[in-house]
């Protein structure tokens, strides 16, 4: 059995494990080593078995701890041509480190990596579906500012999704952040909203999908109570429990245990 483990998820930094006690994958880099050695500590995966790490894009949050974890786990770094070009650029990773352009299917120890593009306000983003050797599947997808089908194609199948939710309109509308960023925020590649987030797991609900996890959620703008909320209300308007019918998580900012297995 294979789990998805987010080790921290947020605007302030994303990690996220995906695979099982032998093998897997890192996606994203965006928290210090410490805190990424005590959270994958905390559920028993050792460091080796992570085979590669898969980078969504170049912002902070998702590459913070990239060189340091890269260096620990000596393992490649793999993304699109212009998310690896700007992690060089930016000085994230140094022109020699370990990189692989991932822009087709991955395949490393049995696990399969499938990418796809995100719109994003930054050089070529992208997230990644992970099938596992036993066949089943998980995706990983923040950093978007809309669903396009493309992507809800990606997710559709999967045992589980984890899925950006991260701000509530109202506490957008009403925070403090200034009039350029609720834009950039909102805008069409900006971030999921709570609501962006309940249309398509209800979508996704009704094509079979039975798993989720609310992810990236804003400290500033959003709550988890409120995003979790939003879904069970949301499915259950459609006749379905949580618990019953489907399972459902946020992603802790930094997660002491938490995951959810396919
Ligand atoms: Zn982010
Ligand atoms: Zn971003």
């Amino acid at each position: 059995m294979a789990i998805i483990y987010p080790l921290a998820s947020s605007s302030k930094g994303n990690c996220i494990y995906v695979g099982n006690q032998q093998s897997g994958v890192l996606i994203d880099a965006g928290i210090g080593i410490r805190a990424f050695a005590a959270h994958l500590a905390l559920i028993g995966i050792p460091p080796e078995a992570i085979k590669g790490i898969f980078v969504t894009h170049e912002h902070t949050d998702h590459v913070k701890g990239l060189e340091r974890i890269q260096k620990a786990l000596k393992v490649p770094v793999y993304g699109s041509k212009g998310t690896l070009k700007r992690l060089i650029e930016k000085k994230v990773l140094p022109p020699f480190a370990p990189m692989q352009l991932a822009e087709e299917e991955t395949v490393l120890s049995g696990c399969s990596v499938i990418p796809f593009a995100t719109p994003h306000d930054s050089e070529q983003s992208q997230c990644y579906r992970i099938r596992t050797a036993e066949g089943t599947s998980a995706v990983v997808c923040t950093d978007l500012g809309h669903m396009t089908d493309e992507i809800h194609r990606h997710l559709l199948g999967s045992d589980v999704v984890m899925l950006e939710s991260n701000y509530e309109e109202s506490m957008l509308a009403a925070g403090s952040y200034p009039y350029f960023l609720k834009r950039r925020i909102a805008g069409l590649t900006g971030h999921l909203s709570n609501l962006d987030c309940a249309a398509e797991i209800r979508r996704l609900y009704d094509e079979g999908v039975r798993k989720f996890i609310l992810g990236h959620l804003s400290e500033e703008n959003n709550r988890p109570e409120i995003a979790y909320a939003n879904i069970v209300e949301t499915l259950g308007r459609c006749g379905a429990t949580l618990g019953k019918d489907f399972e459902l998580m946020v992603a802790p900012r930094e997660n002491h245990g938490k995951w959810i297995d396919f």
